[in-house]
């Protein structure tokens, strides 16, 4: 019997251990929070990633560890691997962790970067919006997650530069600040990969994302762009894997302007954009994520149809109108709901872009979110 840790509980934590069932494999939680939404299918260790008594029990019930949440801190996750195997390999976590890490190796690798530099105080500041111009994004370089920490200065004058500071500043000596270029893209993608122990390397299609302030609205999948641009996210998705010596799953998020891509980040986990390969796909991230990590044969990434996924943000909407269709699959995450928190998704599933298109106008209309399905129909019927 093998049971898999998870550092972090959440809803990712949950689908996990939903397609972990089929394999035999038992879980166990640590989060930090007792009614973390995995552990109504899980066991959990209630404690704090750095609190090495919740910790050591943790290691002491698993026989191997993987990450819900890519923001452990790296001397927890390197505890951990003195005692058990953790995929993936700490290295590749602590770089991910880190925007100004991240975009340096993106650079090294050759993987196109929007301009980007480190901001060490305020002085820095001046000197980055100097070289780099504006519109232009102040991030901090740690701990960000969904357009948290994040401000958009859309010129240089001295209020626009002091407001960025006084949302930011204060975070330079403990997250860092990296100022970064505004890319006016055509279009968000991303490339959810999975890499296994022996170094087999896979990839779903080419996934299109919608954002809204931030935070995953909307994905399309396939993306259809021109096989071409799929060949050279999936060559950017496996240069970076092969670099960091990668092992699970973990997305490429990309920006795409004037028929060029762009990297933006890397999740080092299953991530959101990949929800829809739960019923679209052969073999769901999740799945898969835990056969790369536990040494099994992969499964195919093939697509079945066309694939849409509809997040929900703040309280779930009615059911009723996807259980509906035919094609419709419902995620509720059993999150008490709160204003800005992701608590469940849909996945629209049709043979055809044109019946996912009318399936989607129905589903908007009869749940009063017809601006979050607007973007996505346009781009089926643009095909
Ligand atoms: P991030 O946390 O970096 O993934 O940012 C969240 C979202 O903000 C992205 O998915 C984009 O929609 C937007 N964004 C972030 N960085 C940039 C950028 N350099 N240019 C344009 N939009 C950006």
């Amino acid at each position: 019997m093998t049971t898999v840790g998870i550092l972090g509980g959440g809803q990712l934590a949950r689908m996990m251990a939903l397609a972990g069932a089929p394999l035999g494999l038992r879980f166990l939680v640590l989060d930090s929070v007792a009614d973390a939404c995995a552990g109504q299918f899980a066991p959990m260790v209630v404690g704090d990633y750095t609190d090495e008594a919740a910790l050591a029990e943790f290691a002491s019930r698993i026989d191997i560890a993987t990450f819900d949440f890519e923001n452990v801190p790296a001397q927890s996750a390197q505890w951990l691997t003195d005692r058990v195997p953790v995929f993936p390999n700490p290295r590749a976590l602590g770089l991910t962790q880190d925007r100004l890490a991240e975009k340096t190796l993106f650079r090294e690798l050759g993987i196109p970067v929007p301009d980007f530099m480190d901001v060490a105080d305020r002085a820095g500041l001046d000197a980055a919006v100097a070289k780099i111009g504006t519109p232009c994004i102040l991030k901090t370089r740690r701990l960000g997650y969904d357009g948290k920490g994040q401000f958009r200065l859309r010129d240089d004058r001295a209020e626009t530069l002091d407001a960025a500071w006084h949302a930011l500043g204060a975070q330079v000596g403990r997250t860092g600040l990296i100022l970064e270029a505004f890319v006016p893209f055509e279009a968000e993608v991303s490339v959810v990969a999975v890499r296994g122990r022996d170094g087999e390397f896979r990839t779903w299609p080419l996934i299109r994302n919608w954002h809204v302030d931030g935070v995953l609205s909307a994905s399309l999948a396939p993306a259809e762009f021109s096989a071409g641009l799929e060949a050279q996210a999936t060559a950017h998705a496996r240069t970076l894997a092969e670099s960091l010596d990668y092992v699970g799953v973990f997305a490429l998020e990309l920006f795409l302007r004037d028929g060029k891509l762009m990297a933006n980040e890397i999740a080092p986990r299953v991530h959101n954009s990949g929800h829809w390969t739960i019923e679209g796909a052969e073999t769901s991230q999740f799945q898969n994520h835990l056969r790369a990590v536990l040494g099994l044969p992969l499964g195919s990434t093939r697509m079945v149809g066309h694939a849409c996924m509809l997040n929900w943000i703040g309280a779930m909407p009615d059911a009723k109108p996807v259980l509906s269709e035919s094609g419709g699959h419902w995620h509720d995450y059993g999150k008490e709901p709160r204003a800005g928190r992701k608590v469940g998704h849909a996945t629209l599933r049709e043979d055809s872009p044109q019946a996912l298109a009318e399936t989607l106008q129905r589903v908007g209309v009869a749940l009063e979110r017809v601006d979050q399905v607007a973007p996505v129909i346009e781009a089926l019927r643009s095909r």
